[in-house]
């Protein structure tokens, strides 16, 4: 055992506790729902999960993946072109498909995966990537390792994406979040397409934060504008909104697809989402289009949520998403404001520099249709007290 770097691994961390940005891992005793047990905390309810329709802890969702495990077992125990691609992987990726308008779809274990495998295979040397420069760390990592010339636009500008494909070489694709999961803002995609349209350009969103919450059916940020059969490529997880267990995707026309299947890296050299969780994510996205009053509770629980924040005197940012962040500005300061929120009995994530740039750290706030408005009214008193005592709020204005 090399006990010098672990000495030296160990003077980092508690660099980061110096600085008040150590991470704390909180242990859950039970499922994702909108209270949980939290063994440091106690009962608390949860306002920084991706579970935004609540189907984490769905009925019918548990009930699939078990009926999954049984009938399939854990897995092939291999990759998906050595020993079998299990019949439950292909009716996921054709109900993947067929919800989001796309002719195919190829399923991962992450997003990550999906983009890490995506990226690398389309943007080959000779083409150039394009991407916008808040766009999450898997689009990220999966442009560093394409063989293309890579460029970036400063987030959402149009102008300066504009002038990347003016210099671009070859094949450009154009890839960008289709909700900016800091921000809960959304990517221009009219404008965005237009100009991919113009320039030749191949689009690629990844609507992890908007599959299953924006649009007016749940389908994402292409639904919500309308931009149906104009995007080429849409990757999303499965991990949040879709059952909330793990997986990621690809969909877009059959040849694409195909060609992740033979090139892939990701694909080709690791192993196939387990049978149970594929088998719960395509109860997830039925249960997207069976159930649509899930959404409903949903977008009248952020309109009463941002409402009730507004009345108190916090001004979280604006946009059509589930997130709702609050600038709070220092980053230690997010962290305690998070910290004694969860005294309160409300599991909310601060988030600080290096994920949101200095000066602008925030609670972020994301809802679900799971939470009661007895949850919700108890999370406002919370951030009352919290914000009163912190200083974060004035005076309530009147309702
Ligand atoms: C959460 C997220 C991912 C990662 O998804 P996993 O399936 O957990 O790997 C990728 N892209 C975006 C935009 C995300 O928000």
């Amino acid at each position: 055992m090399n006990t010098a770097y672990d000495r030296q691994l160990a003077a980092d961390l508690d660099a980061l506790r110096a600085a008040g940005t150590y991470k704390h891992l909180r242990h859950l005793t039970g499922p994702m729902a909108a209270e949980v047990h939290m063994e440091e905390a106690g009962d608390v309810i949860v306002l920084s999960s991706n579970n935004y329709l609540g189907l984490a802890d769905h009925p019918d969702v548990i009930a699939a993946g078990i009926d999954g495990l049984k009938k399939y077992g854990a897995g092939t125990a291999s990759v998906r072109f050595i020993c079998g691609t299990l019949d439950i992987h292909r009716e996921l990726e054709s109900t993947i498909a067929s919800t989001f308008g796309f002719e195919s779809a190829l399923s991962y274990v992450s997003c990550w995966a999906a983009n890490e495998g995506l990226l690398p295979t389309i943007a080959t040397k000779g083409n150039t990537i394009i991407s916008d420069e808040l766009n999450h760390a898997s689009i990220i990592d999966g442009c560093r390792l394409a063989g293309a010339k890579r460029a970036r636009y400063k987030h959402g500008d149009m102008d300066d994406l504009e002038r990347q494909l003016r210099e671009a070489e070859g094949t450009p694709f154009i890839v960008t979040d289709g909700v900016f999961s800091m921000e809960g803002s959304l990517a221009k995609l009219p404008e965005i397409v237009e100009l991919a349209e113009k320039y030749h350009a191949v689009t690629i969103v990844d609507d992890s934060h908007g599959t299953g919450v924006m649009g007016k059916s749940g389908r994402g940020t292409i639904e919500h504008f309308g931009l149906e059969g104009r995007v080429d490529i849409l990757t999303g997880t499965l991990g949040k909104t879709l059952g909330g267990a793990a997986g990621g995707f690809v969909a877009g026309s059959h040849a694409l697809i195909d060609t992740l299947v033979q090139r892939s890296r990701t694909q080709l050299f690791s192993n196939a989402l387990p049978a149970t969780v594929a088998a719960s994510a395509k109860k997830a996205l039925e249960l997207l289009v069976a159930q649509p009053e899930l959404l409903e509770r949903q977008r009248e629980n952020i309109r009463y949520f941002r409402g009730g924040l507004e009345r108190l005197g916090f001004r979280p940012l604006a946009g059509p998403s589930a997130i709702v962040p609050i600038i709070v500005g220092d980053t230690a300061f997010a962290i305690a404001m998070s910290d004694r929120l969860l005294k309160e009995g409300v599991f909310v994530t601060g988030f600080g520099f290096p994920v949101v740039p200095e000066g602008t750290a925030r609670i972020r706030v994301q809802i679900s249709s799971s939470l009661s408005r007895a949850d919700l009214d108890r999370a406002l008193a919370a951030f009352e007290r919290v914000g009163t005592e912190l200083g974060v709020i004035g005076k309530p204005v009147s309702a």
